[in-house]
């Protein structure tokens, strides 16, 4: 854990060794070019040798107190292709300590014994700033209820960046659940510093949080609202659909009224540009049919193995391997 003043510093990749990573916050342009200039380096790794052993007989201990395929599995592969190892606490939370009523600080505490970084999932919004107040060793916040997903949205910049080049001058249409979207909402902070144009596509109760929508018009970016995808398809550089996020309803019949709201389909997609990309932090429901998939558009699924690229870009910088 690093003192308050320099852990909302912007972070160069350098300087991320033992720190935090709980939000989208404490990175700017500059440091977002390192991380992903490592990132490159890790991709360029991982297709020639598989992996490396820059973090031999280094430790992460993974929990995950709430469901998780892509985020735990890329940080298990990521740390493996780095040559460490894990201690996966994600399937059997409720085997453990923590359904005996051990508070997280307490879980926390114990964990950093054994191992030299945490990646926490948690349902509660600030849980990993508090196991960060608990630990001496670094946390990354790996989604903590509907707040932020930081890492996700490193490895949503990266595709964009990857696919399209500058970030600057692209309009980004969001696309689904606003409002509890937390890949949308560290997304959203991380393109307030580039110079974009954001539209957000919802129904009216799935709506962006207004505290959201207020720190983008004070950073002076350009945003608008609307709930038609026609609107906007055929004027966009990323379409970013997103799931309703069902877990975080708490009148099931309101989600029912909403689950199928957008529904993208090689029809819409007719009308998007040829120089576009369709994003999706995954897993899919309903909102991107799947015969969209084979179009070269569709990015999801290299999104999602940017993923370990990022991650392990990250963890190499927090252990200071970097
Ligand atoms: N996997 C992402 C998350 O954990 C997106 C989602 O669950 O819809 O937030």
């Amino acid at each position: 854990m690093i003192p308050e003043p320099l852990a909302r510093a912007p972070a160069r990749a350098h300087d991320l060794a033992g720190r935090d990573i709980l939000s989208v916050s404490q990175f700017d342009p500059a440091s977002l070019g390192a991380i992903f200039e490592i990132t490159d380096e890790m991709r360029a790794i991982v297709q020639r040798d598989g992996g490396t052993d820059l973090l031999t007989r280094r430790v992460l201990a993974a929990l995950f107190y709430e469901p998780s395929t892509r985020t735990s599995a890329s940080f298990i592969a990521a740390m493996q292709r780095l040559g460490g190892s894990v201690i996966p606490i994600t399937q059997g939370v409720q085997f453990s300590s923590v359904s005996k009523g051990e508070s997280l600080p307490d879980t926390i505490r114990t964990l950093e014994q054994y191992a030299d970084v945490i990646v926490l999932r948690h349902p509660v919004v600030g849980s990993a700033k508090i196991a960060a107040d608990a630990a001496a060793k670094p946390v990354i916040n790996a989604g903590d209820g509907a707040g932020e997903h930081p890492t996700q949205a490193l490895l949503d910049l990266y595709t964009i960046r990857d696919a399209l080049g500058a970030i600057d001058g692209l309009h980004i249409a969001m696309v689904g659940d606003l409002r509890f979207g937390r890949t949308v909402h560290s997304l959203t902070k991380l393109l307030a510093q580039y110079d974009v144009r954001l539209t957000f596509v919802s129904p009216e109760i799935l709506r962006l949080p207004l505290n959201v929508m207020n720190d983008l018009r004070d950073a002076g970016v350009d945003v608008r609202e609307t709930y038609n995808v026609a609107d906007i398809v055929g004027d966009v550089d990323v379409l970013y659909v997103t799931r309703v996020q069902k877990e975080r309803f708490t009148d099931l019949q309101q989600y029912e009224e909403v689950k199928d709201f957008y529904v993208i389909t090689p029809d819409i997609m007719r009308s998007a540009r040829r120089e576009m990309i369709l994003m999706h932090p995954l897993p899919r429901v309903t909102e991107i049919a799947e015969s969209v998939d084979a179009d070269p558009r569709a990015a999801y699924f290299r999104q999602a193995r940017n993923g370990m690229f990022v991650r392990m870009a990250l963890l190499a910088a927090v252990l200071g391997k970097a």
